[in-house]
This record gives C-alpha cells, sequence and structure tokens, in this order.
C-alpha cells in the first residue's frame, strides 16, 4: 500500500493548489480527483467557462451595439454558437491540461476515482470501472467543494430546467431564459444570453439583486443591466416551476402575494450551491458536519479528526476559488509547521458582468450595523478621460474609510475592468493604507485606476475631477 504523507481529496482550486504547496513544503503528495478532469468546478464547469462565454457575448455586444459609434461597420455579423461552445471548451481542456503539468511538475501522485475513508489515515480510491486502491496518508486535505442547490420543490431536469453546469452548454440560445436567484452565478450567466439576444428575466426573492453587496453596488448594477434589456422581478418569491415540454412555467409571488406566470424554454435555477460530501465516507470516521452539509473546522482549518483538514466551498465562508486556493496553501503549510493566516475581511468578490462589479472589506450596512464611526468619498467612472474613450461610462468606486485614522474599511466598484482594478484595494488594505495614502500615490493617465484614487480623495473632499 503506498504511503503519503499527504492525501488531498478533490483537484479544485483548493485541492490542486494545497497539493502544490504540500509538495513545495517537501511533504510526498497524492491528489485524488473523481473525474477525468482537473481542476474542479472552478476550471470545468465554473470561473473558466463562465468567463470564456462571458468574454466571447461581450465582443458580440460591443461589436453590435458599440462598433458602429467607434467607425467600425459590421452589419451582417452573426452569432456562431457552436464555435462559441467549441472554444469555451478548448480554454477549460487547456486550463484544466495546465493543472495536469503542474501536477507531474510537482512530482504530486495522481488517483482517478471517488475517495473515501476507511479510517482516519486510510482512503479508499473507487475507479470508474469499479477496481480500487487503498492507500495511507498522514494527514488529509478534504477539497471536495460543492454542488448548485434548488428549492425543495423544483426538480432540476437538465433540459428545460437547469442549472449552471447545462447553461454553460447550451446547444442553443435561449428564446426566453427565466433565471431564479439574482446572485453572482445567475447575473453572469443572464448577461451571456442577454448579449446573446435572448430575453432574459431574473427572480430574486430577496429587495435586491446581489444580496450582501453593498447596496450601491446592487442598485448600479440592477440599473446597467435593465438598460441593456434584462427585466427584473426583486421580491419575488418563486412558488412553481413546472416543465411543460418545450416551455417551462416558472410562478412567483410578489410582495403583496399575487403571482406571475412566466414562461421560457429554459429556466435557470441559480440559488446557491451546496457543499459536496457524498461518497466521502464521513460517518466511517465520525466527522463533524452542519446542519446545512458544511464540513465544520476549527480555525486552523482542521476538522474533529485532528489529522484531517478540510478547505473551500465544503467548509464556512465565500464559496470563491481564491479563498478556496488560501485555505488550500495555508493548511499545507500549517501541516508543514508554519504559521500563516488569512485575512477573510480581504478576500475580494467580483461580478464578472458588465459593468465588472468589484468590491473588498466592509460594506456600509456592515459599518452601520457595527456602528463604526465612518467617511466615505465616491467617484463616477463617467468623469474619466479613460472612459469617455472606451465608452464605458456607467459606474461608480466607493470608498469608506475610518473617520478618525482614515484606514480604507471597505472599496466598492462597479465599473469597466472593476475585476482588475479591485487588486490596489486589496493590496492597500492588507497593508492597512490611509485613504489619502492612495490618493499620493501616482496612478496612470488616463487609466480607470484613477477613479480609486479619484474616489480616495473623495473620503476628504478634495477629489479633482468632479
Ligand atoms: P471544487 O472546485 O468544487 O472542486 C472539488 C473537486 O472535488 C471536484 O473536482 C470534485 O469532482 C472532487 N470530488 C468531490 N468528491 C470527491 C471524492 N469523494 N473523491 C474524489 N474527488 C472528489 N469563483 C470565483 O472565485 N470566481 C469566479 O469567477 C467564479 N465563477 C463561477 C461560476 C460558476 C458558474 C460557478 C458554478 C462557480 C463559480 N465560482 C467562481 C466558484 C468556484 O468555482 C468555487 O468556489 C471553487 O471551484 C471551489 O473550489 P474547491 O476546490 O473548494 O472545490
Amino acid at each position: 500500500m503506498n504511503k503519503y504523507d499527504v492525501a488531498v481529496i478533490g483537484s479544485g482550486p483548493g485541492g490542486y493548489v494545497a497539493a502544490i504547496r504540500c509538495a513545495q513544503l517537501g511533504l510526498k503528495t497524492v491528489i485524488i480527483e473523481k473525474y477525468n478532469t482537473l481542476g474542479g468546478t472552478c476550471l470545468n464547469v465554473g470561473c473558466i467557462p463562465s468567463k470564456a462565454l462571458l468574454d466571447s457575448s461581450h465582443h458580440y455586444y460591443d461589436a453590435t451595439k458599440h462598433f458602429a459609434t467607434h467607425g467600425i461597420d459590421c452589419s451582417g455579423l452573426e452569432v456562431n454558437f457552436k464555435q462559441m461552445i467549441a472554444r469555451k471548451n478548448e480554454v477549460v481542456a487547456q486550463t484544466s491540461g495546465g493543472i495536469n503539468y503542474l501536477m507531474d511538475k510537482n512530482n504530486i501522485d495522481l488517483l482517478q476515482g471517488i475517495g473515501s475513508f476507511i479510517d482516519a489515515t486510510h482512503i479508499k480510491i473507487t475507479k470508474a470501472d469499479g477496481t480500487s486502491v487503498n492507500i495511507e496518508a498522514a494527514k488529509t486535505i478534504i477539497a471536495t467543494g460543492s454542488k448548485p442547490a434548488t428549492l425543495p420543490f423544483i426538480k432540476i431536469d437538465k433540459k428545460r430546467i437547469i442549472t449552471s453546469t447545462e447553461a454553460l452548454n447550451l446547444s442553443e440560445i435561449p428564446k426566453h431564459l427565466i433565471v431564479i436567484g439574482g446572485g453572482v452565478i445567475g447575473l453572469e450567466l443572464g448577461s451571456v444570453y442577454k448579449r446573446l439576444g435572448a430575453n432574459v428575466s431574473v427572480i430574486e426573492y430577496m429587495p435586491t439583486i446581489t444580496p450582501g453587496m453593498d447596496t450601491m453596488l446592487s442598485k448600479e448594477l440592477q440599473k446597467s443591466l435593465k438598460k441593456q434589456g434584462v427585466k427584473f422581478y426583486t421580491s419575488h418569491k418563486v412558488t412553481s416551476v413546472v416543465n411543460n415540454g418545450d416551455e417551462v412555467i416558472v410562478t412567483a409571488n410578489n410582495k403583496k402575494g399575487i403571482p406571475t406566470e412566466f414562461k421560457g424554454d429554459y429556466t435557470l435555477i441559480s440559488v446557491g450551491r451546496k457543499p459536496y460530501t457524498k461518497g466521502l465516507g464521513l460517518s466511517a470516521i465520525d466527522m463533524n458536519v452542519s446542519e446545512n452539509g458544511q464540513i465544520i473546522t476549527n480555525e486552523q482549518l482542521q476538522t474533529n479528526i485532528a489529522n484531517i483538514y478540510a478547505i473551500g466551498d465544503v467548509v464556512k465562508g465565500a464559496m470563491l476559488a481564491h479563498k478556496a486556493e488560501e485555505e488550500g496553501t495555508m493548511v499545507a503549510e500549517i501541516i508543514a509547521g508554519q504559521k500563516p493566516h488569512i485575512n477573510y475581511n480581504l478576500i475580494p468578490g467580483v461580478v464578472y458582468t458588465w459593468p465588472e462589479v468589484a468590491a473588498v472589506g466592509k460594506t456600509e450596512e456592515q459599518l452601520k450595523e457595527e456602528g463604526v464611526n465612518y467617511k466615505s468619498g465616491t467617484f463616477a467612472m463617467r468623469a474619466l478621460g479613460r472612459a469617455r474613450a472606451s465608452m464605458d461610462l456607467d459606474g461608480q468606486i466607493k470608498v469608506l474609510a475610518d473617520a478618525e485614522t482614515d484606514e480604507i474599511l471597505g472599496v466598492h466598484m462597479i465599473g469597466a475592468r472593476a475585476a482588475d482594478m479591485i487588486a490596489e484595494a486589496v493590496i492597500a488594505m492588507e497593508f492597512r493604507a490611509s485613504s489619502e495614502d492612495i490618493a499620493r500615490s501616482s496612478h496612470a493617465h488616463p487609466t480607470f485606476t484613477e477613479a480609486f484614487k479619484e474616489a480616495c480623495l473623495a473620503v476628504n473632499n478634495r477629489a479633482i475631477h468632479s
């Protein structure tokens, strides 16, 4: 039986990063993955394919709506959806193949099959053909991720009533896509199909979309997407979803309890994701799991079984690839005897719609709730020369800083390239910068990043361009 210092179960961004860091630290490591391709949800049916389709559909949307103004004639433009999906698949294959390369490069053994605990130090790996191997591991990192959640009365048939996984692989552009859940995944995939010509209706239970984000972002994003033609039904509670063959009928009650019927050819269920532990054999080792299925860990991400850790979507916290990666690194270093730390307050959140939305730190609502004395500065993208040059005028940046110390407490951006620009805010906050620190740093002109500097200047009422 092969013996390892560390076994990692699951090859998503949590698992593969943990495995690489373990190997870098000199630990004999094996990674166990049930699917044929590595990379987990993120690479196969999440971050990467969704961004590939968002980029393709963005090109098409720009070409149809904006190129003429730029002086580029694109008449006769058509979508070759089959090719768009094929390119997306190619991007996924290349990215996933890159993980195989990294496993090889770092001398990490790969075992394909479902990993399940025999006891705390032995794992059985059952391959697709039914054969199995057992291994011994001194330490194990569980990184088995999550699966799409649904509502108790909705039966996902994967044909008309679909999850994000199917929405990334449709054979046609929907005529009317009904999106249940106005969170990140629903809005990103809704944007893809809206840009490609579908009617898109988003039904959200809460009064605002992207619940949990700063209200300024939710409102601005809804305004921008509305302009693009997405229809929103907030404060609507879905009560039934029925597949009638070629049509799906969704019924939702508004605030007053009055039902509305929506008819579409596809319904995307994007009401969140749930931790995935099926097949792991957790009962064999008496592992503590919360009511909603999350593996319970302490601050060091150690489970109630001392030599077993859990990371990523399967534990508490934001279900984000970069959060899983940080946790993978942290656990590997803890196993190697180091004392790493993650500042969960500084894990940025991004929505890859256009305009993009990105945020880090506290929302204004949170600061109010916590009774923190803060000051705020905002700057509108449309005041930037760069925004006018590229015709990306929508959006703004809001900076929240401590009223006394001026330390930046939260940054909320909506606008072109916000997904990339948020990194500056994360770094600033990691180094506990004040808004004045940013305001006094030179930002290249003309760039979108000037909006962050200006919002920081605005915190002390001294923005230059507004
Ligand atoms: P996963 O990526 O889910 O990987 C878990 C792996 O474990 C899987 O490969 C699974 O097959 C394997 N596994 C499970 N059980 C076993 C077992 N018993 N034995 C062997 N293998 C097993 N996040 C972002 O940060 N940015 C984005 O832009 C983004 N976009 C997204 C878009 C969509 C449509 C979706 C669905 C998600 C998106 N996410 C995004 C979320 C992101 O994909 C997840 O947060 C991330 O993949 C979690 O990583 P993980 O390593 O915890 O688990």
